[in-house]
């Protein structure tokens, strides 16, 4: 199952993507929908709603009177905590119902307005964001009949547009006229949404063919942090600490394309009963050894245990990297990227020589003569490394 949140301001046009990609077979369910349900009339939920706040809370016909609930709990923190939790539980069961429904090889689309304002972000393989200028929405809600003053307010109080930036994985934009919106739906689907919907259930982690080096990319560090999210809640007590490492993760260094991430655990034996979480998760095993790390001072898997996991993502290269704490190699990789981070003339020289195995071996779809073509350098550069740290005490982060 590929789970998706979809969020937008009001008026960005999110419903109308909700119903391009249900057109598509997704299995829509709409957050707003079901809170309305869980407190409509004759529900328990409604019965203990009244029960607590009294008949002043519904109105003539015996329901729920929306406006007089607000004014209520807008004022009353202790008011608004028990409505949440009459409401919340209630949800977060009918949501849960529907996705089970829904069957193993769908593609759900979680349809909830105050995605971002909640905090979600992590419960979701992905997070489509549909956006349009304000204005534009603006237009859009009068042209549906609120008043402007209502529109400004609305739009006023949701998430700001750097928030939502910092959530989405899929940005859309509904500033132009439909039939783009919907162009861009479908090519999402067809190029992303099925193959990685299948990846998942098939397991099937992604060839990371070639080494693909471009110049840093100021989305990378929000790429990671999206996806360390979703990492930690997937590993759960197992998860030690979740970083971004590798070359993605040092500010102005040019890079392959692969956004490294490294999950640390107890022992092993715990990384392998995260096979089935990870891989639910969108990050299923790399089977057999990974040959792609080039400062492995010793290519011995038994000196250098770990476990990659590969994103099964079309849209998006990354691998994960599951290692002991303390290990040499879990601490090696948090070295390295801390020193490149504080010192500068290594970066450079280092991004120079990126440049120019990117020029001779961007194109060589076998990444490990990119690789075995980097491994003097750092050869030469892992006891600077070291010195660097003891010089100036750097430890690696507690766990
Ligand atoms: P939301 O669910 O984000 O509040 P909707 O999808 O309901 O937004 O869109 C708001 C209104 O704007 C609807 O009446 C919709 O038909 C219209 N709309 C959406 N996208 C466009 C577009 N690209 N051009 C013109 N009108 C649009």
């Amino acid at each position: 199952m590929l789970r998706l949140g979809l969020t937008g301001g009001i008026g960005s046009g999110k419903s109308t993507v909700a119903d391009r990609l249900a057109e598509h077979g997704a299995r829509v369910i709409d957050a707003d929908r079901i809170s309305r349900e869980v407190v409509a009339v004759g529900t328990d939920g409604l019965a203990e709603i009244s029960a607590r706040f009294g008949p002043e809370v519904l109105d003539a016909d015996g329901a729920l009177d929306r406006a007089a609930m607000a004014r209520l709990v807008f004022a009353d923190e202790s008011a608004r905590s028990d409505l949440n939790g009459i409401v919340h539980p209630r949800v977060a069961a009918r949501t849960a119902e529907l996705m089970t429904e829904a069957g193993s090889d769908a593609i759900v689309v979680h349809d909830v307005p105050l995605l971002v304002e909640n905090g979600y972000q992590a419960d979701y393989h992905l997070v489509i964001v549909v956006d349009a200028p304000v204005e534009q929405r603006v237009r859009r809600l009068v042209d549906r009949g609120l008043p402007e003053e209502d529109a400004r307010a609305r739009i006023g109080a949701q998430a700001s547009e750097a928030q939502r930036r910092d959530a989405a994985d899929i940005w859309l934009d509904n500033g132009a006229e439909l039939d783009r919106i919907r162009s861009s739906v479908d090519e999402l689907w067809r190029e992303r949404l099925v193959p990685f919907e299948a990846n998942i259930r098939s397991r099937n982690p992604l060839p990371l063919n070639g080494p693909r080096i471009v110049e840093p990319d100021p989305e990378w560090p929000r790429r990671a942090s999206r996806l360390l999210a979703r990492i930690s809640k997937a590993a759960g007590d197992s998860a030690l600490r979740v970083d971004h490492i590798g070359s993605t993760s040092v500010p102005g260094l040019p890079a392959n394309d692969v956004i490294d991430l490294q999950l640390t655990v107890r022992s092993l034996a715990e990384a392998e009963a995260l096979v089935e979480p990870l891989a639910e998760a969108g990050m299923p095993l790399l089977p057999g050894a990974d040959t792609d790390e080039a400062h492995h001072p010793q290519p011995d898997p038994e000196q250098w245990p770990d476990r990659t996991h590969v994103s099964a993502d079309p849209g998006l290269r990354a691998k994960l990297y599951l290692r002991v704490a303390g290990a040499a190699n879990w601490r090696l990789a948090l070295l390295l990227p801390a020193w490149l981070r504080a010192d500068d003339g290594a970066r450079r020289e280092y991004a120079s020589i990126k440049r120019d195995l990117a020029a001779r071996f961007g194109s060589d779809p076998d990444t490990r003569r990119y690789i075995e073509a980097k491994r003097p350098w750092f050869e030469r550069a892992l006891p600077r490394a070291e010195r660097w740290a003891s010089e100036t005490g750097w430890q690696p982060p507690p766990w």
